[in-house]
């Protein structure tokens, strides 16, 4: 078998192999690895797919985390269900990377989609992951509806107009190929590319470690539609564990939404969560200037 060079992100301590995410200055993640099961350069980042202690199979991109077995679930539906619940006749939908194919997938249990087209930048991600981490792309191969088009999103939405009744957008952090996917003029794109009544939501970063991001993120929207909304899940992977996630609609709310549309073969998601994820903490709400 071919022996995997261990990159500058794998450390090893006292004979154990662990991943380092160490990108911040004041704090460092340790994952234990069981195995570097391939270690692959695209033309755009490192993708390493590794078996965990505890995570089991995770993917990760230039050293960051980005989907693990343990609870990629979590982000996945939540990013997932609640813009397609919240729609109250959604065909067509759109993702904006999402590699790990876990949006995609749990865009298939939605029977009356007719089409999805996923646009991730980087093909090694999504050969590497339909291979390694089936737990996660799930049904997403084999489903006839999901379009899989490698170009760079952000060059995918400029020519597109009302065309999609969703859109997601399933990033990696704001850095490398991701950092313009959290661009305003990246939104305005992706607005346009929506219907009348269409719905955008992104991931918009740790809501303890990330407050900039998050605030840019909610001040752009509600600069470009009249229904933004912040919501939430803990996802244990990330760092600091709580997640936020922004929401933006033309005419849907989900705080109106009908429940009854939420498919039942989920892990993480009910009807309970889809109600209770909009209530913010207090600290949120100040920075967020929201009553
Ligand atoms: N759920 C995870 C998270 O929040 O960390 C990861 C999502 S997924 C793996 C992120 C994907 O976005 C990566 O596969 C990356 O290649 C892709 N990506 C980054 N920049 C992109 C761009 N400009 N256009 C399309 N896809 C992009």
């Amino acid at each position: 078998m071919e022996k995997i060079q261990l990159l500058e992100f794998f450390k090893i301590i006292n004979g154990e192999t662990w991943l380092v995410e160490d990108e911040r200055d004041n704090m460092k993640l340790y994952y234990r690895v069981k195995e570097v099961l391939s270690s692959k350069k695209s033309p755009f980042q490192h993708v390493n797919i590794i078996d965990s202690y505890d995570f089991g199979r995770c993917l990760v991109l230039d050293g960051v985390m980005q989907t693990t077995e343990l609870d990629g679930y979590i982000y996945n539906e939540m990013i997932s269900h609640i813009p397609v619940v919240t729609h109250q006749n959604p065909k067509k939908v759109l993702i904006i990377g999402g590699g790990d194919c876990g949006v995609a997938n749990e865009l298939s249990k939605y029977k009356e989609l007719e089409s999805v087209d996923m646009v991730e930048i980087d093909k090694v991600v999504v050969d590497e992951c339909v291979d390694k981490l089936t737990m996660i792309s799930g049904n997403a191969p084999n489903d006839e509806r999901i379009n899989f088009l490698f170009e760079d999103g952000i060059k995918f939405v400029k020519d597109k107009e009302k065309c999609y009744d969703v859109a997601i957008v399933d990033s990696s952090d704001p850095v490398g190929p991701a950092e313009v996917l959290f661009s305003e003029e990246f939104y305005v794109d992706l607005k346009k590319s929506l219907k009348d009544d269409g719905i955008m939501v992104c991931q918009s970063q740790s809501p303890i470690f990330h407050k900039e991001v998050l605030k840019r993120t909610r001040d752009i929207l509600k600069k470009h539609f009249p229904i933004v909304r912040t919501y939430k899940a803990v996802v244990p992977s990330y760092p600091g564990g709580m997640w936020s996630f922004t929401l933006a609609s033309f005419k849907y709310d989900p705080l109106n939404a009908n429940l009854e549309r939420l498919v039942k073969n989920t892990k993480y998601i009910n009807k309970d969560i889809f109600k209770s994820c909009f209530s913010l903490p207090n600290f949120m709400k100040e920075y967020l200037d929201i009553e």
